[in-house]
């Protein structure tokens, strides 16, 4: 069942449940399907072998831990096969609810990377982003997370490095960069600006990089004296700000200011697919709603958030009642920023 939390009349009138601005997505590249109606499948007539002989729950077993590539090759042998596939919960989840979630890890090249396991976990363990607690509705391909528009749009270890950039940056041979897994990018325009990523372009997790320099140099302050060499500004930001550089703060603005002007790396966009969230116990499927009112905010960001009823409520305290379309701010509250550290 695919259902949004629009039975209550007060949300009905001041939400909507579809933005019609496209921020190009991995799925927005990926090739189109045939629509699948159109096809009927009539029952196997041919049976898949000695594997016949084995029970349902042993052939289970058997396939759950395949890898993505391994067990779509094997679904594409003959309908029986497909029909056993089709069988495991954690794979028709996945094909009902989140099919370019599949799609795209396998043509990002990550599809022998992962099981369904991961996935699943993603598509139904909970609403929420991994990294906030407003509703996630997309999918961070490269770990499998959960995410939601403005941290994966903004926060610095969601935006994937290429190869050369990691090494540049961080002075890395290029023999261990080679060694971080990562993903290849489907050719095409992504982000708010529909800029081009070439066909094959290498992306890896900020995070592995980061971590990578720090085991070669030794320390987070070793990383930061060859930034501090390689790029003048991170020094100056410092002494600007006159606040003593805590690791954190350090590996934040490292990744931040060095690779990209704030929140517009296409390569973000790269990485991610929109998912709803399946709720495996009522078997109910939610994709979360936009607020009108933040349609006319002047920070566009703000209409690309997705609510439920709860962080919708949440919503209007920090924002205001909406009345005659807006949101009128409580006394003496100013309109947060939204900006994310
Ligand atoms: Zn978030
Ligand atoms: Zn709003």
């Amino acid at each position: 069942m695919d259902t949004d939390w629009q039975d209550d009349e007060k949300l009905r009138k001041l939400t909507f449940p579809r933005l019609f601005i496209t921020d190009f997505t991995l799925e927005d590249n990926l090739a189109p399907i045939e629509n699948r109606d159109e096809f009927t499948y009539g029952a196997p007539q041919a049976d898949i072998g000695l594997l016949e002989r084995l029970p349902f729950d042993l052939m289970n077993n058997i396939l759950s831990p395949f890898d993505l590539v391994t067990l779509t090759a094997f679904r594409q042998v003959n309908r029986r096969a497909k029909e056993l596939v089709d069988g495991l919960f954690q794979f028709n989840a996945i094909i009902s609810y989140a099919p370019n979630a599949l799609r795209g890890l396998i043509a990002v090249g990550l599809g022998k990377s992962f099981t369904c396991a991961p996935l699943y976990k993603a598509l139904c363990s909970s609403f929420k982003c991994s990294f906030c607690d407003e509703f996630g509705g997309y999918i961070y391909l490269i770990t499998c997370e959960r995410v939601c528009f403005l941290c994966f749009t903004k926060r610095i270890v969601l935006q994937p490095m290429e190869p050369d950039q990691a090494r540049g940056l961080f002075r890395l041979p290029r023999s261990l960069v080679d060694t971080l897994p990562y993903m290849t990018a489907v050719g095409g325009r992504y982000g708010k600006n529909a800029e081009l990523i070439n066909a094959g372009t290498g992306l890896i997790d900020a995070r592995l990089v980061m971590d990578l320099a720090i085991s070669h140099w030794g320390s987070l302050e070793a990383v930061y004296a060859i930034l501090s060499e390689t790029d003048r500004r991170i020094p100056r930001y410092f002494l600007r700000t006159k606040v003593p550089p805590s690791p954190g703060r350090v590996r934040q603005f490292l990744l931040w200011e060095s690779t990209e002007v704030k929140g517009r790396s296409p390569n973000r966009f790269a990485a991610v697919v929109k998912a709803p969230w399946y709720d495996s116990e009522s078997g109910r499927v939610y994709r979360g709603f936009h607020c009108s009112a933040c349609l006319d905010s002047p920070n566009p960001n703000y209409c690309r958030i997705q609510f439920t009823p709860e962080t919708f409520e949440k919503h209007l305290k920090v924002f205001g009642e909406v009345r005659y379309g807006r949101h009128e701010p409580p006394d003496g509250v100013e309109e947060p920023t939204g900006e994310i550290e």
